[in-house]
């Protein structure tokens, strides 16, 4: 930091030295208290001390740059001729807040010190001032108990210690026999400075400074030594706010809100932050200060009745509203106070917003021309539209239940969406109960392929293990199911059908209540409330015309549409979600995974003789059974899809998932095959494997087995025959999972083109088709450009990708992949947030040099990460064809992608707006470079 740097900008009486663009710099809060003064709003004056002040603070041992005490004196200055008081003035006191004020906000996480500048003696100056003795010394011991618990450190660190002031406090009233604060007398107050004092004396071993000046200094301090505070450290790791932003301080002139009748104070949204609807909304209370809201001591009235208490004022703040409206071109949270029938303005932001709220905001915005629809677009986060696609806990209810005690505990959110059923420990049973009407939760140690139909008859899913892309996650996912999943601190046992979480222990038929947006577990049944986007697209209950939020839904959707490249497929494997797939507006199926077909009825029978078979016949033989089902299985999705590509993936799971392993279902195959038991029980003893995900699965399935390859691309290309037949262009893009080596790919390609000569011979009809791979392994990715003289496209398989690349259990990793986020080891988990630095690095190799090969080569995505918004952004910028997620991810995929083409878009034209200038700019430049060369002559 040069000495010659600027460290305070002043704000206030209609200028400001900074400007809104400034956050990084200034904070949000500074930021916009700089905008509001320049765009004349009233704002009581004062200065902010930057950021950079605060990085500088931690890497030098607490200490301040040289110069900042001047320019603070300087500025503080400033503010004294404008108000026409002094810093320390016994008649005029000048008091000033004191306020942190980050990048991005973080409400309530740092400190805040009001009314600082009082002491003995200006106390009495302002009791004169304010003709109110009784305020002034309110004031003084509010400013003595904050300034002992903020920087002085008296505050409670523990749940059980209590406030010291505010022992001292109760004591006073109890003895004076009054209930509230505000009943107590002035002589009562000023024995409570004197107590205070006292308290802060015995507890610190100094006496609590009298000089305004360095109670400033102790504030500054306070408020940047907050930034590193417990709580504002694990606010930024849940809101990924990186702790080198740091926090400026900014020092304002108070303005009093409880000075009497014709004063108050309240906070209000330019739009309805729940709802977006265009209403002013906000409260207010007469007669108090701003902590007097937000402390709920006293009930707040509605903000338009403040149309009737102070007409003035409020037709001043709807005059405000729309000139923040027009400026910000977005809906704003204030902070307003009322002095003396002066209006005050004390904060404006960004306001919050529900998921709702956001898109009805964005949408409207643009109807209103405020914002261009392409802004729209850019105004959502995409995950937002999960509480539009979803089912959501009554918000009032939820809160409900946790105040009540009610919250269990929280594992990885998996499957947006919330879900109240009861408990069920066996998939069969979830099945059994679903059937009969009963709402279920399906609680697992783990699932398991052989859990899907009960999966699918349950409310929510509830696992014990697993990370982002367990089989629980992925499939409840595609299923969109609520889905919460590594609930470490959960015990299950199934055989006994309890569940044990923090010493309680919960039974089979026990409600409980989970929300897989967050990951909270929840006891007892929360109320829910339906979507009405599902209500249109899939349930037809709703006439689309009826329902505002699906309109705006659609809206937002074609403006996307409008500007995304990316196509964006689904990851399905049955009709029913192929047809969802397309609602959601779907182009093509990027992943069937065709292993859940084997688990059902009668197919996993005929599965198992086939894998316990010792001649190539038996296993024919086997497999023959399973051909139609599947072929049906493929006509179903066929249809569904219509002339949409689809993905169909080869075997690809570990056999041991497939193997019978109680002695029940090993007689069963024994009775159905005719295979003595001992030998089935022998033989499953002999494909146990160690390490099943590096072992025999993907395309070593096939290679062992071609048979398996042969029945299923058989099944695939009859099926597209039909349905063709049917004049359905069916378009099946045969893909084979886990390839290392271009030699595996071959062996499996040739077996597939062998198989539709045939079949095209014997139905009389050709079907195109394309035969690719899944990039999976790293050795993959770094021989694409062989890998792709024979696959005609590549689908990168980033769950496997990322486990293989890190090195790291998909399935195990929920253990200890939380702890490495929480200490910022990795940026988030892996296997939910592409790993754009290492995973992304061999994506990209993988595109390049599988184009270098084959220049059409068309390149997908079909990991979980196909639906997350920052690695759709990556997949849209390392120019991949399509990402490829669960249907009900689709919407959030194709929003972000619109997201990705449109922050590309911006880039290009700012990037070409800078090429044009240097012209301009080259003189100075050039005169730049000879001096610096006249120096160094
Ligand atoms: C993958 O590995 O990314 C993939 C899609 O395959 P699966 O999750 O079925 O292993
Ligand atoms: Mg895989």
């Amino acid at each position: 930091m040069s000495s010659k740097q600027k460290f305070v900008y002043s704000f206030g009486g209609g200028t400001a030295e900074g400007k809104g663009e400034q956050k990084a710099l200034l904070g949000g809060k500074g930021a916009n208290l700089a905008e509001m003064a320049r765009l004349g709003l009233p704002v009581p004056p004062g200065f902010t001390i930057t950021t950079e002040v605060c990085t500088w603070f931690y890497d030098h041992g607490k200490s301040y740059p040289k110069g900042l005490e001047k320019e603070v004196a300087a500025h503080l200055g400033r503010i004294e001729r404008q108000l026409g008081r002094k810093f320390g003035d016994p008649l005029q006191p000048l008091l000033v807040s004191v306020r942190s004020g980050a990048r991005a906000s973080m409400p309530g996480m740092m400190d805040t010190i009001l009314n600082l500048g009082l002491n003995d003696r200006t106390v009495e100056g302002l009791a004169k001032g304010s003709n109110n003795p009784r305020f002034a010394w309110d004031c003084y011991r509010r400013f003595v108990a904050m300034y002992g618990d903020v920087v002085l450190d008296l505050k409670p660190v523990d749940k059980r210690e209590r406030d010291p002031f505010e022992v001292i406090l109760e004591k006073k009233k109890h003895a004076r026999g009054v209930k509230l604060d505000t009943e107590l007398p002035v002589d009562a107050l000023k024995e409570l400075v004197r107590e205070f004092k006292a308290e802060i004396r015995k507890r610190t071993g100094h006496s609590f400074p009298d000089d305004p000046m360095e109670q400033l200094w102790g504030a500054v301090g306070a408020v940047f030594g907050s930034w590193m505070n417990e709580r504002a450290i694990v606010y930024r790791q849940l809101n990924a706010i990186p702790s080198d932003w740091g926090t400026a301080v900014n020092v304002q002139s108070m303005v009093f809100g409880n000075l009497g009748d014709d004063c108050g104070t309240g906070v209000a949204f330019t739009r309805d932050p729940a709802t977006g609807e265009d209403v002013f909304y906000g409260e207010y209370l007469i007669n108090a200060q701003g902590e007097d809201v937000v402390a709920g001591v006293r009930t707040p009235q509605k903000i338009a009745t403040l149309k009737d208490r102070m007409p003035a004022i409020y037709r001043q703040l709807l005059e405000i509203r729309k000139t923040l409206e027009s400026h910000y071109r977005d809906m704003q949270d204030i902070e307003f106070t009322v002095e003396r029938g002066k209006l005050y303005m004390l904060q404006t932001r960004t306001g919050k917003r529900t998921g709702f709220a956001e898109v009805r905001i964005a949408v409207e915005m643009a109807e209103e021309k405020l914002i261009t629809p392409e802004e729209a677009v850019l105004r959502v986060n995409p995950d937002s539209l999960n509480q539009l696609l979803r089912p959501i806990f009554d918000p009032a209810k939820k809160r409900e239940a946790i105040e009540g005690g009610k919250f269990l505990t929280r594992g990885l959110n998996a499957g947006p969406g919330a879900a109240s059923g009861r408990i069920v420990f066996l998939a069969g049973d979830a099945f059994e109960w679903a059937a009969r009407g009963e709402k279920v939760l399906l609680v697992r140690e783990e699932t398991s392929p052989e859990d899907i139909k009960g999966m699918n008859a349950s409310e929510g899913i509830l696992t014990a293990r697993g990370g982002m892309t367990s089989h629980a996650a992925l499939v409840g996912r595609q299923m969109g199911k609520v889905c919460v999943v590594g609930c470490e601190s959960i015990h299950v046992d199934a055989r006994a059908r309890t569940m044990v979480v923090k010493g309680k222990t919960f039974r089979e038929g026990d409600w409980i209540s989970i929300d897989g947006t967050t990951g909270e577990v929840i006891e007892g049944k929360v109320a829910t409330m339906p979507s009405e986007v599902l209500q249109v697209l899939l349930e037809k209950t709703l006439d689309p015309r009826k329902s505002h939020v699906y309109h705006r839904y659609a809206k937002l959707m074609g403006w996307a549409d409008a500007a995304r490249r990316l196509k964006v497929r689904a990851n399905a494997d049955q009709p029913d979600q192929a047809s969802n797939a397309v609602a959601f507006g779907g182009e093509g199926i990027g992943l069937c995974r065709t292993e859940h077909m084997f688990f059902g009825e009668g197919r996993i029978v005929a599965m198992r003789e086939m894998i316990l078979a010792d001649t190539v016949e038996e296993r024919e033989k086997a497999l023959a059974k399973i051909l139609p089902m599947q072929r049906e299985d493929f006509i179903g999705i066929f249809r569904a899809m219509g002339p949409r590509p689809v993905t169909i993936r080869t075997l690809d799971p570990p056999l041991h998932e497939f193997l019978p392993h109680t002695p029940a279902e090993q007689e069963e195959v024994a009775k159905q095959s005719g295979i003595p038991v001992e030998k089935i029980a022998r033989k499953v003893a002999d494909l146990h494997e160690m390490n099943p995900m590096l072992g025999h699965r993907g395309c070593r399935l096939g290679i062992i087995f071609p048979e398996i390859t042969k029945m299923q691309a058989r099944a695939i290309l009859e099926a597209a025959c039909r349905v063709r037949k049917e004049k359905i262009a069916a378009t099946p893009e045969i893909m084979i999972p886990l390839v290392g080596h271009v030699r595996e790919l071959e062996d499996q390609t040739q077996l597939v083109r062998d198989v539709a000569e045939e079949v095209f011979r014997a139905e009389g009809i050709k079907v195109p088709y394309l035969v690719g791979t899944m990039i999976e392994l790293p050795r993959a990715a770094v021989t694409a450009d062989e890998i792709a003289t024979v696959a005609e496209f590549f689908s990168f398989g980033t769950n496997d990708l990322t486990q293989t690349t890190f090195g790291l259990s998909r399935d195990d990793s929920g253990k200890f992949l939380p702890e490495y986020v929480r200490r910022e080891i990795l940026p988030a988990d892996p296997f939910e947030k592409l790993d754009q630095g290492g995973v992304g690095k061999l994506m990209a190799w993988g595109v390049t040099w599988g184009r270098v090969t084959r220049p059409n080569l068309k390149v997908g995505i079909c990991g979980e990460h196909g639906g997350e918004p920052s690695s759709v952004e990556f997949c849209h910028r390392t120019k991949l064809d399509y990402v490829s997620c669960s249907p009900f991810r689709i919407p959030i995929a194709r929003l972000a992608a619109a997201q990705a083409a449109l922050k590309e878009k911006a880039a290009e034209k700012a990037a070409k707006k800078k090429a044009k200038k240097p012209a301009k700019k080259a003189a100075p430049r050039r005169k730049a470079a000879k001096r610096k060369g006249a120096r160094r002559r």
